[in-house]
């Protein structure tokens, strides 16, 4: 417990100067995206050869510090959460395409096993979106060039009724020392990685009054991701007391 209030503190601390530096950061890296482009088009347009692959690596360099910054926005004061009930089939058929491109390009296979009757969830699709998105990223990465990425329903039960995803890869799996800093900030073993992926479904699923969990093996690892079940009385479907059901939304 004391670990995980260390780790919620150390996460506001990083928001908080995330927040407030942000924008300072972004300016500046928008006027120098902008030269850097009419430099590339003016070396182009003499035919510098050498000097634009320099400025190839000026782009992609900047770029990375680009979603950096994307990364740190994302993990400080998040937007307000506007908790509605998101039918989940509709959430992965909005998302899945693009998670399905990236999978065939690294040969990888996914596997998408909805249950129809399981309610909805009440949640932010978006914020939800990215979560997906980066567990199953992070799944992709994690099996190189082979293997099955399988996103899983079922029933929970937590507090409250609740549904569960499993993204479940068959990748190498995460030593068990490195299990329990998956979730912190800026931990990575990768040599691109931020190590904010994690940080920031975590982070999401909290505002969601939801979790996320990790279990791994030789076999491979499953992220699962608790969300509230939608559709009962008493969480702020309608002010009204619930008058609406999930259809109507
Ligand atoms: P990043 O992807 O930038 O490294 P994340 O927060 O998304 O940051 O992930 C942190 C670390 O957790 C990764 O570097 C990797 O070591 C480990 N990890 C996450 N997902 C998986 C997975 N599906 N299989 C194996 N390792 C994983
Ligand atoms: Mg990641």
């Amino acid at each position: 417990l004391e670990e995980q209030i260390r780790r919620a503190d150390r996460l506001k601390m990083i928001g908080e100067v995330a927040a407030g530096t942000a924008h300072e950061i972004r300016n500046p890296l928008t006027a120098i995206k902008g030269f850097i482009q009419l430099l590339h088009k003016s070396l182009t347009d003499r035919k510098m050869n050498r000097e634009l692959d320099y400025i190839g690596i000026v782009m992609s360099e900047l770029e990375r510090v680009t979603s950096l910054v994307s990364e740190f926005l994302l993990l400080s004061k998040p937007k307000e959460v506007a908790l509605v009930p998101v039918h989940l089939g509709e959430l992965f058929r909005e998302m899945l395409p693009m998670l399905r491109n990236e999978a065939t390009m690294h040969g990888i296979l996914l596997r998408y096993e909805p249950r129809a009757d399981l309610p909805p969830v009440f949640a932010d699709k978006e914020l939800l979106k990215q979560v997906f998105l980066n567990l199953g990223k992070n799944a992709i990465e994690a099996m190189e060039q082979r293997g099955t990425l399988t996103i899983r329903e079922r029933r929970g039960f937590g507090a409250g009724p609740e549904v569960l995803v499993d993204v479940c890869d068959t990748g190498p799996g995460i030593p068990q020392e490195s299990l329990e800093r998956v979730f912190d900030p800026f931990f990575t073993t990768k040599e691109q990685g931020t190590g904010l992926g994690l940080s920031i479904c975590q982070r999401i699923m909290h505002e969601l009054g939801g979790s996320i969990g990790v279990t791994s093996g030789n076999g491979g690892t499953v992220f699962t991701v608790a969300i509230p079940a939608a559709g009962k009385r008493g969480e702020g479907i309608a002010e009204d007391g619930g008058a609406l059901s999930p259809d109507d939304v």
